[in-house]
């Protein structure tokens, strides 16, 4: 079933976003080569929990036992956070991070430089958020669900690349997960209709090489079959009467 929120819930989404949001940006600031991924992670947990009735949102959801995901390089996502896992120069760093406020949920994640990287590397990240901007501005009410997966699709593989079929985004509130699943490939004017009042999270995870992926043995981490790198850029975006609202902003 898909849910639809009131003005008011989407004003709560917005606040728990707003946390999401800075969340990236303190957890980004500190994202250098020696930087521990665990150490990410507790400053996002603290930094989470300094906000009254603020939750993350992936600790025990399925039973994740962190508050980041931290997928590195050819990680794609779910990366579990560890003291063993040490970012290097060069590296690509992808953090993905949820809050839950006041009964409802925000959800956002991006993918970082670690210290230098290749132009090629950087052009991946680049095309991400490209992609995710596009598809971003597909969700408006009269659309479908379908136009948002094929305007991410166009970008990523207009640039070469290909896009993770088996994993989506989703609706999201009052549960992380909802309906309608958005994938990020499709056909125009397929698939749920979108209508004032839904919020969903659009995920584009693109790899410079296939698509294929898998699961590592940690139950977890999913990374690319060939081990090329991949790149996941989300926002939680609210269909609204004057178009899409990114909920997951500080602005
Ligand atoms: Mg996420
Ligand atoms: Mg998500």
């Amino acid at each position: 079933m898909i849910t639809i929120k009131s003005a008011r819930e989407i004003e709560t989404m917005a606040a728990a976003g707003r946390i999401v949001a800075e969340t990236l940006a303190l957890v980004g600031g500190h994202v250098r080569p020696d930087t521990t991924t665990e150490e990410l992670d507790h400053l996002a947990e603290t930094f989470i929990r300094s906000h009254p009735g603020a939750q993350p949102s992936f600790k025990g959801l399925y039973d994740f036992p962190a508050t980041l995901c931290t997928s590195i390089n050819q990680e794609i996502v779910h990366g579990i956070p560890s003291h063993k896992r040490v970012l290097h120069d060069g590296d690509i760093v992808s953090i993905d991070v949820g809050v839950w406020l006041e009964g409802l949920h925000a959800d956002s994640a991006a993918t970082f430089p670690v210290g230098d990287v290749k132009p090629e590397v950087a052009r991946l990240l680049e095309v991400t958020q490209e992609a995710l901007a596009a598809g971003v501005a597909q969700a408006r009410a009269g659309n479908h669900v379908g136009d948002i997966g094929h305007a991410v699709q166009q970008v990523a593989e207009r640039a070469g690349y290909s896009v993770v079929r088996e994993l989506v985004g989703h609706g999201i509130g009052a549960s992380f997960h909802e309906e309608p699943q958005v994938p990020n490939y499709g056909k125009p004017k397929r698939g749920p209709r979108l209508v004032p009042g839904m919020t969903i999270a659009i995920e584009p995870m693109i790899n410079i090489g296939g698509s294929g992926i898998r699961t590592l043995d940690d139950k977890w981490t999913v990374v690319t079959q060939d081990g090329s790198l991949s790149a996941h850029f989300e926002h939680t975006v609210a269909v609204t009467d004057n178009g899409p609202r990114i909920l997951t902003t500080v602005s």
